[in-house]
């Protein structure tokens, strides 16, 4: 007998526990399916973020950050410390403690919103009379019918071609948020978010880290200025980087690598080139994941890279069919998968969900942390769109002197013409915290010179976000 509900939402990570949730909230009979197993084989929802993505790396860079602090800063402060240890197996468990908290709230906050959960892969069946039939396989063996689905089954990692990861020596995020001793070498591939976030972890427990990136230059998504003083600090700071490589080959066989792994690959020069390393992290961007989901039992359509094909507001090409986060276009963020969650709740229920992608914005959670929100200079330059910018450093904020932390600054880039704030780029203390409030003044359609006439706290790391707003028109108070 199938079980009847009004939604049915496929994968518990951000994307579909939040719409899940969202949909409960406004009146529905609501199901979340979800197949992700803790180490216990019981459930743990809430995806990929959850589980090996934002919060378990956060948990370890925030560990890390302790043990740099404490090696390299605490004398600075008069705190002498005497034999400091790093215990990696300890580190390792508070993670993963930090993860069964969250999992564990998700699960509180369905039975709260009464979200009936199902662990266990979803799989379409068919379409039925006004709706579609999905078949639950695991812990849960279910038939659910629903008129309303939204399907939310995130991301996988993806590997070099004819590299599988093997987590021991070969490690997608999974395996470097598990690695239980610190590599003497690690070799990073790909200098995105995760290939820096994990490698500054690592790097500053003690590994000696190589990125080896297929770009000609860094980061480039982020603004130029950004890129080049993160590429400067993080030099500093002892993380060494290649561009412009081709990879040739990975050797992980015992024979030839011994217990570690060897890159051979091309440099920007062409010249041939050998990494050895102990580990190897692959961080070469995600695919969608429509594994198991049986789409072509009801005709839903993929795009060529295998994203659910969606429009603006997230509707499939098949009536009632809704899907939002990393399966679908657009970045692969959390938040941008828990708005799109919460819009399509809200559109299944007729109100107005919105979600404007120009917003969302991006953080790198490395120290400095790089954050930012709208246009970069170089798209503003190639889109020829006439601007303002305004710059102003940590290194004149006295909240950042007193804290230690001076490094970076804020950028504002403001319409020409209106002042209408474009994009605003930050490296630097709490970047990822700072860059709310330009979130909020895009949304409103401020212009630089509202967030320079608001009152900011002093002293505050947010008065060089006002001081930056001010510097659009060169009127820098430098506090
Ligand atoms: C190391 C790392 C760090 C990251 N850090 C950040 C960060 O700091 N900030 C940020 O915004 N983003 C970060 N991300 C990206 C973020 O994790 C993803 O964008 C986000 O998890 C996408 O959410 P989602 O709901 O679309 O999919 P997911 O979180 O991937 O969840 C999908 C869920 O669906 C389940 N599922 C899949 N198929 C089925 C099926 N057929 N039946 C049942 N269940 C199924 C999966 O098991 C999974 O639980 C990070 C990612 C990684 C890898």
């Amino acid at each position: 007998m199938s079980k009847q509900f009004d939604v049915v939402v496929i994968g518990g990570g951000p994307g579909g526990y939040i719409g899940a949730i969202r949909a409960a909230q406004l009146g529905f009979n609501v199901a979340c399916i979800d197949e992700w197993k803790n180490d216990k084989g019981g459930p743990a929802p809430g995806g990929t973020c959850t589980n090996v993505g934002c919060i378990p790396s956060k948990a370890l860079l925030q560990s890390s950050e302790h043990y740099e602090h404490a090696a390299k800063h605490f004398g600075e402060h008069g705190i002498s410390l005497d034999n400091l240890q790093m215990d990696v197996a300890k580190m390792v468990a508070r993670k993963n403690g930090v993860v069964k908290q969250n999992n564990d709230g998700i699960l509180y906050l369905f039975k709260k919103n009464k979200v009936s959960f199902f662990h266990g892969r979803g799989s379409f069946a068919k379409a039925v009379d006004g709706g579609y039939e999905i078949t639950v396989a695991g812990a849960a063996n279910e038939t659910l019918t629903a008129k309303q689905v939204i399907i939310a089954t995130g991301s996988n990692p993806r590997a070099l071609p004819g590299l599988a990861f093997d987590e021991e020596k070969v490690l997608s995020n999974d395996g470097a948020l598990r690695i239980g001793a610190v590599p003497g070498k690690l070799g990073v591939i790909g200098s995105g978010v995760i290939g820096l976030e994990m490698g500054s972890v690592w790097r500053r427990l003690g590994s000696e880290v190589t990125v080896l990136e297929a770009m000609p230059a860094f980061l480039m998504a982020a603004d130029e200025g950004v890129a080049k003083e993160a590429q400067k600090v993080f030099t500093k700071q002892g993380l060494k980087f290649e561009f412009g490589v081709k990879i040739s080959s990975v050797d992980t066989a015992a024979e030839t690598a011994g217990n570690g792994v060897v890159v051979n690959y091309t440099d920007a020069k062409g010249g041939e080139q050998k990494l050895a390393v102990d580990k190897l992290i692959v961080s070469i961007g995600r695919t969608a994941n429509t594994i198991g989901l049986n789409p072509e039992a009801v005709g839903l359509k993929l795009d060529e890279r295998g994203a659910i094909v969606v429009d603006d507001e997230c509707r499939t090409n098949l009536p009632g069919i809704w899907a939002v986060g990393d399966v679908v276009r657009g970045p692969m963020l959390a938040h941008k998968a828990e708005e799109e969650g919460v819009a399509v709740a809200e559109r299944i229920a007729g109100q107005h969900g919105h979600v404007d992608l120009a917003l969302v914005p991006y953080v790198i959670y490395t120290s400095p942390e790089i954050a930012w929100v709208g246009r970069t200079e170089q798209q503003l330059k190639a889109d020829g769109v006439a601007y303002k910018a305004g710059q102003f450093p940590f290194l004149a904020n006295g909240r950042a002197r007193a804290l230690g932390d001076t490094t970076g600054f804020v950028k504002f880039l403001a319409d020409a013409k209106t002042d209408e704030i474009l994009g605003v780029h930050i490296i630097g203390p709490s970047a990822s915290e700072l860059v709310a409030e330009a979130c909020v003044a895009m949304a409103f359609k401020a212009s630089a010179e509202d967030i320079a006439r608001i009152c900011h706290a002093h002293p505050s790391l947010s008065e060089s976000t006002k001081e930056a707003a001010l510097a659009v028109d060169k009127r820098t108070l430098n506090f």
